[in-house]
């Protein structure tokens, strides 16, 4: 079978370059088109990121192609056109959400799907925010989107903010079977790279904690209850009754994102040993999907009590299965625990990328 042709858009940045790295020899996909800015648009890939390469093995892959202007449609409908453009991720940073937004809609108007890691259409309520273990479901979506807004072959989906996929799973799971979750309180720990490159000054983060990151308690907040909502009349409606605080820092980590939660239940409470059960057993994903970039487990459990750590834990299962820990009664709410996932394997790039096999499963994606 020869590969499908996919193409990144904000190909220079961090989770740009990651995306390049995940895919290299990926069975499914092959990376045929690079897009960045204007500054960088023209020249060859391996100057358009000389300074700035964080990944090994990219440049000798795609160190020679040509990188577009993301803008230029014209660039994009002829790859297209010629057969060496099928769909794209989208990983661009233009500082404007409304700007991002209309150029992912021309991508999609263009018969080609954008797959984004952007915020900017997660809130749109007919594009799907998708983490495929939680909400594949959601996928159901695309033809009422591609039909409302007259789009053939192209349609948008979106993942989500890099800071909730290690909360949201595990809450997931027990939603699934059957316990009622009412309120949560989530501390998290959030790795620098999570801020792109160069991120936060050094001097910020070197012997510091910053308890602010702009945005980010909204996101870690409300995302999940469209994650955990259903389709509705042609929308993604939220899932009711389940309220989130959270409080999100940045920590001088290079990647991992840390999450410190309590959790509230409805009147059904379960034991500490159905927890484990249930988050131990989760598989959510039909395994005769044989989705390359699923982690085989993804939910890890770790019984020491001084784990999930971000530097001996981030990385397991191709750094795509979140790690829970410190699984105990909470005795304000039901339930505590600690939960990490890799932020921009799980969360940014390999999340996308697991999206993009599972919509190819599903004929979404040719
Ligand atoms: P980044 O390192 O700053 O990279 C930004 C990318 O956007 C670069 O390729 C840049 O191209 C391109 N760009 C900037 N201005 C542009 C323009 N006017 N037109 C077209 N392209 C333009 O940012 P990042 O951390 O990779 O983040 C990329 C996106 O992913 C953001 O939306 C971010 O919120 C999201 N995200 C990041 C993470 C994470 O962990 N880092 C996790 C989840 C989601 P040039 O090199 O040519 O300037």
């Amino acid at each position: 079978m020869s590969k499908i042709p996919v193409g990144i858009l904000g190909a220079t940045g961090m989770v740009g370059q990651q995306y390049l790295y995940l895919l290299l020899n990926h069975p499914w996909f092959e990376v045929t088109y690079l897009a960045a800015s204007p500054r960088s648009a023209g020249q060859k890939y391996r100057d358009a990121v000389a300074g700035r390469v964080h990944f090994p093995g990219i440049l000798e892959a795609a160190g020679d192609l040509i990188v577009a202007d993301a803008s230029d449609m014209d660039a994009a409908a002829s790859a297209q056109k010629a057969g060496t453009l099928n769909f794209v991720f989208s990983a661009v940073e233009l500082g404007d959400k409304e700007a991002t937004k209309k150029l992912e809609e021309a991508y999609a108007a263009a018969g080609i799907p954008v797959l984004s890691n952007d915020s900017a259409h997660r809130w749109t309520p007919d594009v799907p925010v998708l983490i495929a273990e939680v909400n594949h479901g959601h996928t159901g979506i695309i033809p009422l989107q591609q039909k409302a807004r007259g789009w053939d072959r192209g349609f948008i989906a979106v993942k989500p903010n890099c800071s909730i996929q290690s909360y949201t799973t595990p809450l997931y799971a027990l939603i699934q079977r059957g316990f009622q979750i009412k309120q949560l309180i989530v501390s998290t720990l959030q790795a620098v790279s999570g801020a792109g490159y160069p991120g936060v000054p050094s001097l910020d983060m070197i012997d510091n904690i910053v308890p602010y990151i702009g945005g980010e308690e909204e996101k870690s907040e409300e995302e999940p209850l469209k994650i955990l909502g259903s389709i509705q009349d042609g929308r993604i409606a939220n899932a009711q009754g389940i309220k989130i605080a959270a409080h999100c820092n940045r920590v001088p980590l290079t990647d991992g994102h840390t999450a410190c939660v309590s959790v509230l239940f409805g009147d059904k409470k379960p034991t500490i040993e159905e927890v484990k059960e249930i988050w131990g057993s989760f598989k959510s994903l039909p395994q005769e999907l044989e989705l390359p970039m699923a982690p085989l487990r993804p939910i890890i459990i770790r019984e020491e009590n001084n784990r999930p750590q971000p530097r001996r834990d981030r990385d397991a299962d191709k750094a795509m299965a979140v790690t829970v820990g410190r699984i105990r009664p909470c005795p304000v709410f039901d339930l505590r625990f600690v939960g990490l996932s890799h932020n921009t394997v799980r969360g940014a790039a390999g999340g996308g990328i697991l999206n993009a096999e599972l919509l190819h499963r599903q004929g979404y994606i040719k």
